[in-house]
């Protein structure tokens, strides 16, 4: 496996665990995996530590999303989402739960992350492809099974 790579991997029973170079970014790191190994269409989930966070929260009302950095150590207590296409590329939906020092949580869509600790994801893929496609009524990249 190439040493430059921001992960290494493992497949079992169809599922891969990832694991996530110290120091590395999650939304790049799995990018990176779904591009290597070509997949397309999966469900992700993980754990890990993280010492920079931007979250992301969408107001619908607004049609906007409102970004936000949290520069601090947190676990992440809960990695969940998903990997879709749209306009043919690989499209990561990622939401995260990031656990503080003082025992209190900030969640949000997960936009950038970097690891300082460890990394450990799990991706599943589908056989099947889930499409997305913008839907003007809400403003989001929405799956498209029409
Ligand atoms: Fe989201």
């Amino acid at each position: 496996m190439d040493s430059q790579k921001p992960y290494t991997y493992r497949l079992s029973g169809g599922r891969y665990t990832v694991s996530i170079s110290n120091r590395a970014r999650v939304e790049e790191a799995i990018a990176a995996f779904c591009r290597d190994t070509g997949i397309r269409s999966a469900s992700v989930c993980g754990i890990g530590a993280v010492d920079e966070a931007v979250l992301r929260f969408y107001d619908p009302a607004t049609k906007r999303y409102v970004d936000r950095c949290f520069e601090e150590q947190m676990e992440i207590a809960a990695l969940t989402g998903n990997v879709s296409e749209m306009e043919g590329k690989a499209y990561l939906h990622l939401h995260a739960t990031l656990g503080r020092r003082d025992y209190t949580a900030v969640a949000g869509h997960l936009l950038s992350a970097r690891i300082n600790g460890a990394g450990e994801i799990f991706i599943t893929p589908f056989g099947a492809a889930t499409p997305r496609r913008y839907d003007p009524e809400t403003g989001l990249n929405i799956y498209d099974f029409r």
